[in-house]
């Protein structure tokens, strides 16, 4: 019998992560035999945390899952997708505007690797208003981010602010 292992990426910024994107692992890893979290550097954009904080803080939450492996990846997620031969791409969906914008981007993913088939999971409704970039404001000013981070995120943002 033939064994194919059905592998995907799901690629984000994760600034860091939040209750949402341990949501949409948690099943893509329950879906695929094996799930790759990439964590984008991009020096573009300004983050809180760098990329290997936001790789140490990734690999931590989602240690207890034998299939999904997490790295760090500094240019298109679809040249690391080639390299790797993997075809799905994973990306969560909070509502329209995520959806008009994903969808834009999984149109452009495809004319750059035909190969590729984006995958999009809804969001729990639970975690339909969870925001990395909310979130991190609400922690600049002290507010409490405990139900929608996990406690070592929680803890991250903590330092990152009384650092400043
Ligand atoms: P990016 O900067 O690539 O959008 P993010 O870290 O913001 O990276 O998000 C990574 C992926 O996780 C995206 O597909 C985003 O839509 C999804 N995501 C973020 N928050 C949630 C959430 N609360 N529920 C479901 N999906 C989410």
């Amino acid at each position: 019998m033939i064994s194919t292992m059905i592998r995907a990426v799901f690629p984000g910024s994760f600034d860091p992560p939040t209750l949402g994107h341990l949501n949409i692992i948690e099943r893509a890893s329950s879906i695929f035999d094996e799930l790759l979290v990439v964590v984008a550097e991009n020096k573009q954009k300004r983050q809180l945390f760098t990329a290997e904080e936001r790789l140490s803080m990734m690999a931590n939450l989602v240690k207890a899952s034998g299939n999904v492996k997490c790295l760090i990846w500094d240019s298109l997620v679809v040249d690391f997708m080639k390299r790797e031969g993997i075809r799905l791409l994973v990306r969560g969906i909070r509502g329209t505007e995520d959806f008009s914008h994903e969808f834009e981007l999984a149109m452009m993913n495809k004319a750059i690797y035909s190969g590729i088939e984006t995958v999009f999971l809804t969001t729990d409704p639970k975690y339909l208003v969870l925001r990395s970039s909310l979130i991190k404001e609400l922690a600049s000013f002290h507010g409490d981010v405990s139900l929608m981070v996990p406690p070592l995120v929680a803890q991250a943002l903590k330092n990152k602010f009384s650092e400043s």
